[in-house]
């Protein structure tokens, strides 16, 4: 499990942590939890999530599971530095969604001493590195990658295999559009469709 670097209350030491995985892989889950214990520490926390995740409700971000913590919703990255004053900890949820510019909003509030924790899916269901991810990964001090259930044989699952027949890259969806799959059945699948 994750545990908090030790927090310089007197000088002001920001970093950024990125979450990531396939769909139902608990990123959210793990976002809320660090961001819960750093309420608990009495830190001052924001929250924000792309305009365009309105899934099950506007302006909370709501893991499967339900938990939910309030969020703001913003249009672009940049608004992130604008809304994020005196705060101590900043977080960032479904962070694929974001403009390329997120990797350089994030390392400019963890420049002003904020610490930043991103969550979001590194890939799309192509299996492509998806939006600002890739940078947020390599430029991050920490990266954790959590992993969903695969459906079809229960191995650890990093892909999230889109069910619906729909080629626009941004699906919001659920068990009914999505599941996760590990390498073997998602390949397995591929291969099948090619031989059609
Ligand atoms: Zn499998």
């Amino acid at each position: 499990m994750f545990l908090e670097n030790d927090i310089n209350r007197a000088g002001k030491n920001g970093w950024v942590e990125v979450i990531v995985g396939s769909m139902f892989s608990g990123k959210t889950e793990e976002l809320i939890r660090r961001l819960n214990r750093a309420k608990i520490a009495r830190q001052k926390v924001e929250i924000f999530k792309p305009h365009i995740d309105v899934r099950y409700s506007e302006d909370e971000v709501v893991s499967h599971n339900s938990n939910s913590i309030r969020s703001t919703p913003v249009e672009t990255s940049a608004n992130i530095l604008l809304l994020a004053s005196n705060v101590d900890v900043v977080g960032i949820d479904e962070a694929q969604f974001f403009d390329e510019g997120l990797a350089e909003v994030c390392n400019e509030l963890a420049n002003q001493g904020i610490r930043v924790i991103v969550a979001g899916l590194d890939m799309d269901f192509r299996g492509n590195p998806f939006g600002p991810i890739p940078s947020l990964m390599a430029t991050a001090e920490y990266v954790t990658k959590v992993h969903a259930v695969c459906m079809r044989c229960g191995n650890l699952a990093n892909y999230s295999h889109r069910l619906a027949e729909a080629d626009k890259l941004v699906l919001l969806g659920e068990k009914s559009e999505y599941e996760p799959l590990c390498r073997n059945c998602y390949q397995k699948i591929y291969q099948d469709t090619e031989n059609k």
